[in-house]
């Protein structure tokens, strides 16, 4: 991803894609301060940009480098990166993160909070799987407690466990893995929540230990407005047989059915359908 033509927003400046560079001291790349969006823009509009903006900025706060940028700027930042690749339709990266400066220690308050937005074209996150059905991992590793970490920032640091889930998962020959959380609970996968159908009702879990994704705050809601029950629960794994159908959503995954998780099936059936194309139709509106 870094040699190529294109701009990245750095710091308020356009840059050259190549020249994007941060220095080797930089605190981030060393203790994990840094957090992130992923955004998508549809026909030339940002889906929920200011609802990411937003967010971005209490990651860093729960992480104690509040951003000096407004969401107004951030916001701005996300269509000019766009304009300047000349994207209508693409994938949008913000990452803020502690530069190098006076710190070298753990402690990082003398040095910069910095920003950079980037973007580019990225298709189906989980390629055809999205039509088949993902076939999805059980991770070994835990979702923290939030008293270990703030699960609902957006943090780098969180998703160390997520690559490594991620990379275990593929060496299998599955798309993705389903972690658990710290209690054993079904929690979400590596970069997108998860979703359990049964009679027709819906169930995911209580947002108490993952990251509560704007896509599925956007879904529960789709969801109810279409008379349909959303029971958030605590989700055993030994619900699992009973789920007849199952999906993921997420920014970059948006409505992904599964399939199979470790040795359980589902099908991918009307209601997973029916939120995928209404997901489609929203975002596009
Ligand atoms: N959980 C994790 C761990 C994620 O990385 C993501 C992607 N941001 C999500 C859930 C879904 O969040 P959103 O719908 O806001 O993209």
């Amino acid at each position: 991803y870094d040699d190529r033509d294109g701009k990245i927003w750095m710091d308020g400046e356009m840059v050259d894609w190549r020249g994007a560079n941060v220095h080797i001291l930089t605190h981030a790349l060393h203790y994990a301060s840094s957090v992130f969006e992923g955004e998508r823009c549809y026909n030339g509009k940002i889906f929920k940009s200011t609802e990411h903006s937003e967010r971005l900025r209490k990651s860093g706060e729960l992480l104690d480098m509040p951003l000096p940028w407004s969401v107004e700027e951030i916001n701005a930042a996300k269509e000019a990166v766009l304009a300047a690749n000349g994207l209508t339709d693409a994938y949008v990266r913000a990452l803020a993160w502690r530069g190098a400066g006076e710190d070298m220690g753990v402690a990082s308050k003398r040095n910069p909070i910095r920003l950079a937005v980037a973007c580019w074209a990225w298709g189906n996150y989980y390629g055809d799987a999205k039509l088949k059905g993902a076939k999805l991992d059980i991770a070994k590793w835990k979702r923290p407690s939030p008293e270990t970490i703030p699960h609902a920032a957006k943090a780098a640091g969180l998703y160390m466990i997520c690559t490594m889930s991620k990379h275990a998962a593929e060496a299998k020959g599955c798309s993705d893995a389903m972690m658990f959380d710290y209690r054993g609970y079904v929690a979400e996968a590596t970069g997108a929540n998860i979703f359990f159908v049964k009679d027709g009702e819906v169930y995911t879990p209580i947002p108490d230990a993952i990251l509560n994704g704007i896509t599925r705050q956007t879904v529960i809601g789709m969801l109810r407005e279409r008379g349909v029950t959303v029971n958030e629960v605590r989700i055993e794994p030994g619900d699992l047989e009973g789920y007849q159908q199952c999906f993921l959503t997420g920014t970059a995954a948006e409505i992904t059915p599964v399939g199979q998780i470790g040795e359980y099936s589902f099908e991918v059936g009307a209601l997973v359908q029916q939120v995928a194309a209404d997901y489609e139709t929203l975002v596009r509106a």
